[in-house]
């Protein structure tokens, strides 16, 4: 579905992604690992077009759609939940949902909307809330929420467990559960190397702006460079 050749993203002269290459497969559920300053949001955003690539490829269902601008890609079925969540903290939560679809033309909005908040029964009780008053999961939750509303084929989160409690942790990553069972691509950067891998059928490391390692979650799972590097004893 999403295949990135030979990546190389800049920041003024220095360079962030010294060819990055990855795929990901429709309905599955992909991770991005690695430590801090790696590249990983990054690559994120070079996909989602915040950021251009000086070199490499990037096709989505078949076609090229290196440097296409992050309005261009939503409307072709890519949408990021960028790090840190970026809610609109001074609209509702209702509002919040709505600016999720604001690209699409169909009918369907408002029942989407319902059902959106019908999985996610915090959003409606809150609905009238201001998206800042929120916790720190729940915003996260409502930003998951928004991405979806653009009817994505791909949904890329940025470290959506950051900052959270284990318990919500564990609330976010169910999320991802289930937008993977209603057929929706996911490729998942996070610190949380366990959880990561349980919920994805195949990950990548990186390393200094490249990729150092590849392979099926299960096989990732048992890896001793990754066991030791990421996992540690938990
Ligand atoms: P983190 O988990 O901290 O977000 P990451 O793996 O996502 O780490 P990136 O944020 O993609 O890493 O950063 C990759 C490299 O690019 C790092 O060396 C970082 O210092 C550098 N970098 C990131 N953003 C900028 C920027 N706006 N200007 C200059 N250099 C940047």
């Amino acid at each position: 579905m999403l295949k990135i050749t030979g990546i190389e993203t800049f920041y003024g002269k220095i360079q962030a992604l010294k060819g990055v290459s990855l795929e990901v497969e429709q309905g599955k559920v992909v991770t991005i690992l690695g430590a801090n300053g790696a590249g990983k949001t990054t690559t994120m955003k070079t996909i989602s077009g915040l950021l251009k690539p000086k070199r490499g490829t990037i096709e989505f269902l078949g076609e090229n759609i290196t440097g296409l601008r992050p309005d261009q890609l939503l409307r072709k079925g890519i949408a990021l939940v960028p790090e840190g969540r970026a809610i609109l903290s001074s609209m509702t939560v209702l509002e919040n949902l709505e600016m999720g679809a604001y690209h699409r033309n169909d009918k369907d909005i408002k029942k989407d909307i319902e059902e959106v908040m019908a999985r996610f029964p915090i959003l409606k009780e809150r609905k009238e809330q201001l998206g800042g008053t929120l916790s720190g999961g729940q915003q996260q939750m409502l930003a998951i929420a928004r991405a979806l509303l653009s009817k994505p084929k791909l949904i890329l989160l940025d470290e959506p467990s950051m900052g959270l409690a284990p318990l919500i942790v564990a609330d976010i990553f169910k999320m991802i559960r289930e937008i993977k069972e209603n057929g929706t691509t996911v490729l998942l950067v996070e610190q949380n190397a366990k959880q990561a891998l349980k919920v994805a059928d195949y990950g990548y490391v990186m390393e200094t702006g490249k990729i150092i390692i590849n392979g099926k979650a299960t096989d990732l799972l048992e890896d001793t460079r990754i066991v030791e590097a990421y996992l540690g004893k938990k």
